[in-house]
């Protein structure tokens, strides 16, 4: 007996296996032409069926040579980390499963393996062991989540109660955020309804660090936000000072953790995190540092109740127990992807884990002196995975992202700091070896002789 869906998934797999054999060597970002050839996608929607066979070709012929190699070794963009190879596999079993993750009666398998991915991930981050995670698609929802019980929780303890009566007359709650805060806590603000001119900006120093002693006033009607790892610099906020004087005022603390929460699995980096176990909630990705597949981030409560009774989606038809992972999420239904976070975890354990995240840090280190070694001035303490870094003038540095854009064996982005321009590495592939941190360093140099 043939099963049809059986050849179509044979062929992705030949596929993906040819792809995933060329990201060591492909191009980092693909060229104009490539990119001008997707216009083949421009079509219409069809009239009648085609063969599955066709779409799928179309798909990887015209798709896979313009795709970012992301997931390669060379690529120290944003801060992208690659996949896994166990949280590949795992996540391409959990896609047959097809499992809708909301809670038991849905999916014994998912929920108990998510259960699995908690205990782990709270261990792995050293965070309180009865806290509630729920598994959302981003930093960014996870963040609104977050930020959406501190809210309710704040005024239910100023006696007002959100669900029924709204927002409207309610006690007004203050969110002071870093001067350097990312932009998502910003847009999750902006859609909770906290309006933008009221946000509080603390002042940072020169690493962007929050500056205890510039700290805006705090009270019980305040949720301050605070982060580990900044985009550019990878600074943290100073934890413990922070989080006493939040504690002292009886705000509510957040940490933005979206990649650099993961440096507390690290022997070496540890130290940068000391305190923030100390907050309400903390947001992370599995798809930045912990490289796992995308639409993998974390939402974590140290109130796992508090967390459960905002977010709840119970039903007549589809009531599930508090921490069921529909009652802990912005989604009602969705894939699990907590399960590519317990591969890891489950792979990796604390060893592994720690190696990962220690070996990007030294990566990041040598990264910095060949840098300053090719004469180019790093901006930042290397205290992460992050190097920011400029040429003398804009102008140069703009000039020396495009020449090693343009060349495609590594890829980088620009930025802006201090209101110069700048340009920022990410060390955050498991796929990237030390000979590709000497590749790079030895494209930086080239590219900037020839400017
Ligand atoms: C990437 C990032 C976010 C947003 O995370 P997404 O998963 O992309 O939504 C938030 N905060 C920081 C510090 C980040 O680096």
């Amino acid at each position: 007996m043939t099963i049809p869906e059986l050849d179509l998934i044979e062929d992705a797999n030949r596929r993906a296996h040819a792809y995933l054999a060329s990201v060591q060597s492909r191009r980092v970002f693909p060229d104009m032409a490539t990119i001008e050839s997707l216009s083949i996608f421009e079509e219409d929607l069809l009239q009648e069926p085609v063969d599955g066979a066709q779409t799928l070709a179309l798909l990887d012929q015209a798709g896979s040579p313009a795709t970012v190699t992301s997931n390669g070794p060379r690529y120290f963009g944003f801060v992208i980390g690659a996949t896994l190879p166990v949280a590949a596999a795992a996540d391409r079993l959990a896609q047959s499963w097809d499992q809708c993750a909301s809670s038991h009666i849905n999916s014994p398998a998912a929920a108990a393996i998510e259960k699995a991915a908690s205990r782990m991930v709270l261990q792995a981050l050293d965070l309180p062991q009865n806290a509630a995670i729920g598994f959302g698609t981003s930093a960014t929802a996870c963040g609104l989540s977050c930020l959406a019980v501190a809210r309710r929780e704040l005024l239910a303890r100023l006696s007002w109660d959100v669900d029924q009566k709204g927002l409207m007359g309610a006690p007004p709650i203050r969110v002071v955020v870093s001067n350097v805060v990312h932009i998502t806590i910003i847009k999750a603000l902006r859609i909770l309804g906290f309006g933008l001119q009221n946000i509080i900006y603390a002042p940072v120093d020169a690493h962007g660090r929050i500056d205890p002693e510039q700290l805006p006033d705090l009270d019980d009607h305040t949720i301050l936000c605070l982060q580990a790892g900044e985009v550019n610099t990878g600074a943290f906020d100073p934890f413990a000072p922070l989080i006493a004087a939040a504690r002292k005022a009886g705000a509510w603390v957040h940490v933005d953790g979206a990649f650099g929460l993961w440096a507390r699995a690290s022997r070496d980096l540890r130290h940068l995190t000391i305190g923030l176990e100390e907050a309400d909630s903390w947001t992370t990705d599995g798809h930045k540092w912990l490289n796992t597949p995308y639409d993998s981030a974390m939402a974590i409560c140290r109130d796992g109740d508090a967390m459960a009774a905002c977010m709840n989606a119970d039903a007549v038809y589809a009531s599930a127990e508090p921490d069921a992972q529909k009652n802990l999420t912005l989604e009602f239904s969705r894939k699990a992807r907590g399960i590519s976070i317990w591969a890891v975890l489950r792979t990796l354990g604390r060893e592994g884990l720690d190696q990962m995240i220690t070996r990007h840090h030294q990566q990041a280190q040598r990264l910095g002196e060949g840098l300053r070694e090719a004469g180019i001035e790093v901006l930042n303490a290397v205290v992460l995975n992050q190097v920011l870094a400029r040429l003398d003038t804009d102008e140069r540095t703009l000039a020396l992202i495009k020449a090693v854009q343009d060349e495609g064996v590594i890829w980088f982005g620009g930025t802006r700091w201090n209101d110069r321009a700048a340009f920022r590495l990410s060390v955050s592939s498991w796929r990237t070896q030390d000979a590709d941190i000497e590749t790079a360093i030895t494209e930086i140099k080239q590219k900037l002789e020839q400017l």
